[in-house]
């Protein structure tokens, strides 16, 4: 079956950009939500609720008043303190604090052009909190005349704020939004700083009021009344797990037997030529090692052969223990400075068109390993100047070690969010969904070519992954890899399921619907299977041309 052009599908027909994708993503470092705040802000149409709590933060508009209103110095009360683009003063975000940030489509205020309604808006986000304090029987709760946010016993003398509203709106589009206090450690707003600036009145917390609800509760109500009021009640909601328990993927009564036959269209038939013979001993001879034979890849050839390879750096002990991967997870030897030389002589042998350097996750270094892959393109570059480099990394724990990265400006930066919401921290225990989404997100604003992919076969449901697809879309993600998972041994994570090869199909055509540029979807695909193509795809199509449905291949190889 070849691959060929169906037809035009839009956005709206699809009601995308109405409904509200609901995500609870766990405790997300502030800057870390930011940038992902960032990209669907500026890179998407489709509509967010974010939902989250932050590890402690204290944040401040342009325009706060540091001098007066921050009392301490917040790491030596382990919080952070970030300057963030908003109205307002220094505020607090911590455990125990929901926060919610709507990234949401918003109508002209008149017509159908011009500014939107930034005061209804606001309001309308206070009269949220609002409705849900009452529907969780709080009292005498409103706004205060003259005051941002939302307040409690607000005819009293002593009205106390429970929730501060900041948000932003441009070109019809929001982003930030509130921060709701639930059991928060009111310390942080009473003993370092002036809460918003406000020092005559106080604050206050549900669990300060006698309300003895959790976050997930509380997150429970705000999602169903903000899809009434911003998306007509239409929502679909994907959370990360909130604990071990809800996280269970598939358990032995409910997966295929490690035994089991596996279908026809996952037993390729793999015949290495002698390129393939004559690029192992290159490899050999440089002392490389490639990610194509370590994990035994039925597409060796086909993709040695179209002069794409990937090579693994910084050796193959990883500091992590993913469920799905078969690794060494010995102590890491100290990397080999060598290395970058070696990788690019062997780019040059083997005159790759398209070569990719793939990395454990190497948390035992400061930079996790970044400055070394940043060598490795430099090197490349010079010997081979022609060659794509794609770099397929971990992420870092997220810190400024990837710009490092990013300013070698690899071809292709490559993250793979791996599996589902859900399902992460079963699979993935020492990364995270958001985090490798605001990885893609800041590789996005770096300007950068961006992929990632993901296994089916770990417990997912259609819903799941087709909201995985949404969110990477929505972060400016251009390339997608979408395969089955296959455990390698019965200590990993069973599998649950064989994927249907035609469900990988309607994945790649729901996918490329979204505006992601190349969706590489079937049940053989890897990370780099079809990799020079999938980049050649994203400077072929010119942004913002209507969406093109394809057919991948199936099957035969
Ligand atoms: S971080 Fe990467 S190499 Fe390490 S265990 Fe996880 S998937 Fe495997």
């Amino acid at each position: 079956m070849s691959r060929e052009k169906i037809s035009v599908v839009s956005r709206e027909k699809l009601g995308l950009a109405s409904k509200l994708n609901v995500r609870w993503l766990g405790k997300v470092p502030y800057r870390e939500a930011l940038a992902i705040q960032n990209a669907m802000f500026s890179q998407s149409t489709s509509q967010h609720l974010l939902m989250l709590e932050h590890p402690h933060v204290f944040t401040y508009g342009p325009n706060a008043d540091l001098e007066k209103n921050l009392k301490c110095e917040p790491h030596e009360v382990g919080a952070e303190l970030v300057k963030v683009n908003r109205g307002g003063d220094i505020t607090y975000h911590g455990p125990g604090q929901l926060v919610v940030y709507p990234i949401l489509n918003l109508a002209p205020k008149h017509g159908v052009n011009g500014p939107a309604d930034m005061q209804a808006y606001v309001h309308g986000v206070e009269q949220l909190v609002i409705d849900t304090l009452e529907q969780l029987d709080v009292k005498n709760v409103g706004r205060l005349v003259g005051y941002p946010g939302v307040w409690v016993d607000v005819h009293s003398v002593e009205p106390k704020k429970i929730c501060a509203v900041g948000v932003r709106v441009s070109r019809g589009r929001t982003m930030h939004g509130f921060a709701l206090n639930v059991a928060t450690d009111l310390a942080f707003m009473r003993d370092h700083i002036v809460p918003c600036g406000i020092a005559e009145h106080g604050v206050t917390s549900l669990h300060e009021l006698g309300f003895n609800v959790t976050v997930q509760q509380v997150a429970d109500v705000v999602s169903v009344l903000a899809a009434k009021r911003f998306a007509h009640g239409e929502f679909d909601r994907h959370d990360v797990a909130w604990s071990a328990e809800s996280t269970k993927p598939a358990t032995a009564s409910s997966s295929v037997q490690f035994s089991a036959r596996k279908p026809e269209w996952l037993r390729p038939r793999v015949n290495h030529g002698p390129e393939v013979l004559a690029t192992k001993k290159i490899l050999r001879d440089l002392n490389l090692v490639t990610v194509c034979e370590e994990a035994g890849c039925p597409n060796l050839s086909e993709c040695w052969a179209d002069g794409t390879a990937t090579m693994m750096v910084l050796g193959e002990r990883c500091t992590r223990a993913c469920g799905f991967c078969l690794i060494d997870t010995r102590k890491p030897l100290a990397p080999d400075t060598n290395e970058p030389s070696r990788v690019a002589q062997a780019v040059a042998k083997m005159n790759l068109e398209h070569a990719v350097l793939t990395m454990v996750a190497r948390d035992d270094l400061a930079d996790g390993g970044m400055s070394h892959v940043a060598e490795c393109i430099r090197q490349i570059r010079n010997a081979s100047p022609l060659t794509r480099v794609e770099t397929l990394i971990s992420d870092a724990k997220g810190t400024d070690a990837l710009e490092v990265l990013f300013a070698e400006r690899p071809d292709v930066l490559n993250h793979n969010i791996e599996t589902v919401a859900r399902l992460q921290r079963e699979v993935r225990p020492s990364a995270g969904y958001a985090r490798s989404l605001s990885v893609l997100a800041r590789a996005n604003a770096a300007g950068l070519v961006t992929k990632s992919g993901f296994m089916l076969g770990l417990g997912e449901t259609k819903a799941e992954v087709e909201a995985t697809l949404v969110d990477l879309a929505s972060v400016g993600v251009q390339i997608v890899t979408i395969g089955q998972y296959l455990r390698p041994s019965s200590e990993h994570l069973p599998v649950a399921r064989w994927a249907d090869p035609q469900e990988f199909v309607e994945y790649a055509m729901f996918g490329e619907s979204l505006g992601i540029k190349h969706v590489e979807a079937s049940p053989l695909t890897r990370s780099s299977y079809h990799a020079k193509q999938a980049a050649e795809s994203t400077t072929s199509q010119a942004s913002g041309e209507p969406v093109v449905v394809r057919l991948a291949q199936v099957g035969s190889r």
